[in-house]
């Protein structure tokens, strides 16, 4: 499973990070999640819950804000945010646009830890 790597280094980034803080426990890991990432949100949940065995992290909770795809239109110059990833197109005008900026993200926003 894809999810399953990508949380096993999640864990790492976020493990690196805590020990440079002299955390000893790690209680929850925010992270942004573009609907364009090509992360499934419920499976990157399940591997965390195993990634996170026998590390620093063990116990912590993930919690994921989802960000929904925002295109630009250069005609109109304004921006869009789109109800799915089905549609690219411009509110305004209509004209299909793949200027995409926002939606791809997948980023630590943030780390609970105790010290
Ligand atoms: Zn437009």
């Amino acid at each position: 499973m894809h999810e399953l790597s990508i949380a096993h280094s999640l864990v790492e980034i976020a493990g690196e990070a805590a020990c440079q803080a002299n955390a000893k426990q790690v209680e929850a890991v925010t992270l942004r999640l573009g609907a364009l990432s090509g992360v499934v949100k419920d499976a990157l949940l399940f591997s965390y819950d195993i990634a996170i065995e026998n590390t620093l992290l063990a116990g912590s909770r993930l919690y994921i804000e989802e960000l929904p795809v925002v295109v630009y239109c250069p005609d109109c110059d304004t921006q869009t945010t789109l109800d799915g990833v089905q549609r690219f197109r411009c509110d305004q005008c209509g004209q299909p646009t793949a200027q995409i900026i926002q939606g791809k993200e997948m980023e630590i926003v943030s780390l609970e830890y105790t010290e």
